[in-house]
């Protein structure tokens, strides 16, 4: 393990915990649900990705290729959410 990969793991958080944020945004319980990673193709449960919280927003990263597969920033007036890192993502009804 090198030193960035150090501090990365250090900095991350339990994915759920993020669970929580995403579920005040979107209303679901998204720890369970399947995601798939656009860059390398790592299927997973959103509650097994890498979760950042530093920097502007929460951040979370496929815990294959460390890729960026969601990220969520909330401002006083509105809630950005980028998914492009993700070929898609299950919002169960
Ligand atoms: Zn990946």
């Amino acid at each position: 393990m090198d030193e960035r990969t150090d501090r990365n793991r250090e900095l991350m958080l339990d994915a759920n915990a993020a669970a929580g944020v995403l579920f005040e945004i979107l209303g679901v319980e998204m720890t369970a649900s399947p995601t798939e990673c656009a860059h390398c193709g790592s299927e997973g449960e959103v509650g097994a990705l890498l979760a950042f919280t530093q920097g502007p927003g929460l951040v979370l990263r496929c815990p294959s290729c460390e890729n960026i597969i969601l990220r969520i920033v909330q401002t006083p007036e509105a809630i950005y959410l980028d998914a492009r890192g993700a070929v898609y993502l299950r919002l169960a009804r």
